[in-house]
């Protein structure tokens, strides 16, 4: 989401859940109320630094508590203020009713640059704010959850847990606090790759709808579609891998330093290794380099990635972009001036709000995990397979044949849970895409898919109020 001289971030939201509420017939209270952030905790709280104390300032915001708990990472960047935390919360909201994740939208910031701090400094930080939660009972399994954003990973998050559990020490489903976890204290596997791969999945079933590409110009499915990304970080390098996988080329790879380009194909982990092994992504074996990284954006192809920054399509260059879809991986990529010329252009864009919900949504499995005490697959592991292999034989045995070797061992095969994680994550991204599509193709007025994405957020959340009788 944009942020421009006349309007701050929190504006900024608001003003597109305006544009979307126009289509949808909600009393105008229940619009008020789900805008309203809930509550905004605003904290300063002395840590020492060395010989010196510093007054670190702080946030916490609950924007909405139509569903509990809260949830929303928290990050560390001297950027943090109170507007910003507020208008990330909001966007939390919205996402996780998209996705149908149950929760309601929060978010938090601790206002330091972390890189200016050692590992022991930044521990003490993350205490003292987490100590802080909990005295205003801001933090827990049913009240508000955080998870890692901008500046803060496992690490903290893992602070954050033991710092919880040290002063809930009876408290059975204490991991459930926070998401995020490192696997050994509770967290789930699969996270590292949600967000990439639930940008592929929400792009595939886009491409999977016939009506959709008929009116891009362009062939059903994944298959031969041409990509270019940009960002090779987390969440970029999943998605190349993934779109690779499945059969499309991604034809350029742009980071900060240029771009590559090759028309037949790059393979992300060669470059990634290329990369790491050079400091630059440039002079990749059989790819032209393109100096300017920018230029990447508009390269002639399917499907564009912006996987990096915000604000990097806009005004200025959005209307020399030739790709027939954006996928906004990275958070408030296009401006919403780069948005107007696409709705004039024709072109597709999915928009960040569900289409990168991957880690919201496995930070969801993550929490059920911990609720349960039970690690996804292992009560049904053995079943499954034991019965598969029982299936497979009788097969063998009415028919004669045997089952190729390769073909045996997969069906065999029982989940476990990276693979329900990923099951889980493909079904909720697919369920996701087609509802935002329905609300779209249920009313021809609405300009684009972003605000079709905020036309079903709002109805599912006023229905959430409507429903708990708080507004007959
Ligand atoms: P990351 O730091 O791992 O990767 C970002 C990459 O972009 C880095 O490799 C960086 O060098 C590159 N980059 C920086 N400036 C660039 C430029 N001008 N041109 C091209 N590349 C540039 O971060 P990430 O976790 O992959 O996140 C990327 C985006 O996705 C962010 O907007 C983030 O908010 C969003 N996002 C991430 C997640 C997640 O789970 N990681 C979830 C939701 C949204």
């Amino acid at each position: 989401m944009t942020v421009t001289e006349n309007y701050s971030f929190f504006d900024s939201v608001t003003r597109s859940f305006d544009k979307a509420a126009r289509f949808t017939s909600w009393d105008p209270g229940i619009l008020e109320q789900i805008k309203a952030c809930n509550s905004v905790y605003k904290m300063k709280f002395p840590v020492r630094i060395g010989n010196n104390v510093e007054v670190i300032e702080a946030y916490r915001v609950q924007h909405s508590h139509h569903k509990t708990p809260c949830k929303g990472g928290i990050r560390f960047s001297m950027e943090v203020n109170q507007d910003e935390v507020m208008a990330l919360a909001a966007l939390m909201t919205y996402k996780c009713a998209i996705v149908n994740v149950p929760f309601g939208g929060g978010k938090g910031g601790i206002k330091i640059d972390p890189k200016k701090y050692t590992a022991f400094e930044l521990e003490k930080i993350t205490r003292r704010y987490t100590s802080e939660l909990i005295k205003k009972n801001f933090i827990g399994p049913g009240t508000d959850v955080p998870a890692p954003d901008y500046g803060t990973g496992a690490r903290e998050m893992a602070w954050i847990l033991d710092t919880y559990v040290a002063m809930h020490p009876s408290e059975v489903d204490a991991a459930a606090c926070v998401t995020g976890k490192p696997v050994s204290q509770g967290g789930v596997r699969g996270r590292t790759e949600a967000t990439g791969l639930g940008v592929f999945y929400g792009i595939r079933e886009v491409c999977n709808m016939p009506d959709r590409m008929a009116k891009l110009g362009l062939n059903t499915g994944i298959e031969g579609k041409t990509v270019v990304v940009q960002g090779l970080g987390n969440v970029g390098y999943h998605c190349a891998k993934y779109f690779r996988e499945h059969g499309a080329k991604v034809i350029a790879i742009a980071e900060w330093e240029g771009a590559i380009y090759n028309c037949e194909g790059l393979n992300e982990e060669e470059v990634f290794q290329h990369r790491k092994a050079k400091g630059t992504i440039l002079n990749f074996p059989k790819s032209k380099n393109l100096a300017v990284n920018t230029d990447a954006l508009e390269l002639e192809c399917d499907i564009l990635i912006p996987a990096a920054l915000e604000n990097v399509i806009n005004g200025q260059n959005a209307p020399r972009v030739k790709a027939k879809i954006i996928g906004e991986a990275a958070n408030g990529p296009l401006t919403p001036e780069a948005d107007e010329i696409f709705i004039a252009k024709g072109i597709l864009v999915v928009p960040d709000m569900y289409l990168n919900a991957g880690g919201v949504t496995v930070s969801y499995f993550e929490w059920l995990k911990n609720l349960s005490h039970v690690r996804y697959g292992r009560l049904e592991k053995r079943f499954t397979e034991n019965m598969n292999k029982h299936i497979i034989g009788q097969i063998e045995e009415l028919t004669g044949k045997d089952v190729d070797a390769k073909e045996k061992l997969f069906i065999e095969h029982g989940a476990d849970e990276i693979d329900l994680v990923h099951s889980g994550l493909e079904e909720t991204m697919v369920n996701a895409t087609r509802e935002i599509m329905e609300v779209w193709k249920s009313n021809p007025e609405i300009p684009d898919m972003r605000t079709a994405a905020y036309v079903s957020a709002i109805n599912k959340v006023a229905t959430s109020y409507a429903e708990l009788g708080i507004f007959p």
